[in-house]
């Protein structure tokens, strides 16, 4: 199977390293707007192996060997995939622009697999026009550690191609759980407002940011408290899925957080810009950031 990935930021990178990982891949398409941004992709692919040969957790031979079927270049590349798993930012515009040039201009396998990892925006919408349908494959981060794949249909995704892509999820050794449309789908609809709501109870001085998270981890035995979870996630992301839950219902529960929607302003995204409510350091250790 050759499978393009479509955007080689947090996600792009972790999708490409969970297909190039499993035997049955025999290539992974890299794609980025620019070729400097799918390098830095497989970049990112290369520091996980790494990481994987010190622990002694992978025989080098075997790393090298994920990696070399790792190609990057620009989405004009993928020409012959058997499936395309788009991992553009969270707009809808982009998405529908990316799959129409795909499927209209570059891609040439007519059997080829149209998916979209988007954490909540409609398939149905983003298939709207195109001249082949969509199917929601939503991986979570890091991918290629996390096990749950949610599979979407869009209102015109063929049974079909969700069964396909339900035995893709379990050839690569992950679970599938199969969802209907709905804004945020299952995780994100539950896990999102509930991140929202740790940067409300910070925003309001209920507690401080580490008593928050602390309190989380503790109290309800989650692995991560919910600002270091935003941090993770991309504080974009998050307000993204937000304003698309509020949009979606005009439900007040759904308001994004005010202070969230100023940090992003800011560019305070979390981990990839290096600030959120924490910074992080060089040493790999984080230390809370006021941001009242
Ligand atoms: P990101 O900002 O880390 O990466 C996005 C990448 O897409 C960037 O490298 C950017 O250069 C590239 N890009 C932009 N326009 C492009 C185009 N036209 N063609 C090719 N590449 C293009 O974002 P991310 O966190 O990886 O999120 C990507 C998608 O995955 C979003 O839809 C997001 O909602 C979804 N998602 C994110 C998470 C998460 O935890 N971050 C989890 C699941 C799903």
């Amino acid at each position: 199977m050759k499978v393009a990935v479509i955007g080689a930021g947090t996600m792009g990178s972790g999708i490409a390293q969970a297909f190039a990982q499993n035997d049955a891949v025999e290539k992974v398409y890299l794609c980025d707007i620019k070729q400097e941004f799918a390098d830095g992709g497989k970049g990112k692919i290369k520091k996980q192996l790494d990481r994987a040969v010190a622990k002694g957790k992978m025989e080098q031979a075997k790393a090298d060997a994920i990696l070399a079927k790792v190609q990057t270049g620009l989405n004009t590349q993928a020409v012959d995939p058997d499936l395309v798993v788009e991992a553009v930012l969270e707009r809808m515009d982009l998405k529908q622009q990316t799959f129409r040039e795909l499927q209209d201009e570059i891609v040439k396998n007519p059997d080829c697999i149209f998916a979209s990892n988007t954490s909540s925006l409609s398939i149905t919408e983003i298939g709207a026009g195109l001249s082949k349908p969509i199917v929601g494959m939503h991986f979570f981060n890091p991918a290629p550690v996390m096990k749950l794949v949610e599979v979407i249909a869009g209102a015109n995704t063929p049974a079909e191609t969700i069964d396909a892509v339900k035995k893709i999820s379990e050839q690569i050794g992950k679970v599938p759980v199969q969802v209907n449309e709905a804004a945020g789908f299952v995780v994100n609809r539950i896990l999102v407002p509930m991140i929202n709501e740790g940067i409300n109870v910070y925003y309001t001085g209920t507690s401080d940011i580490a008593g928050i998270d602390t309190a989380m981890k503790l109290g309800c035995n989650h692995p991560m408290g919910p600002l270091e979870l935003g941090d993770y996630i991309g504080l974009d992301v998050v307000l993204a899925i937000m304003d698309v839950l509020f949009n979606d219902t005009h439900d007040n529960k759904y308001a994004a957080s005010p202070l969230l929607r100023k940090m992003v302003r800011a560019k305070h995204l979390g981990v990839k810009t290096g600030r959120g409510f924490y910074v992080y350091n060089a040493d790999h250790t984080k230390t809370p950031v006021d941001q009242l």
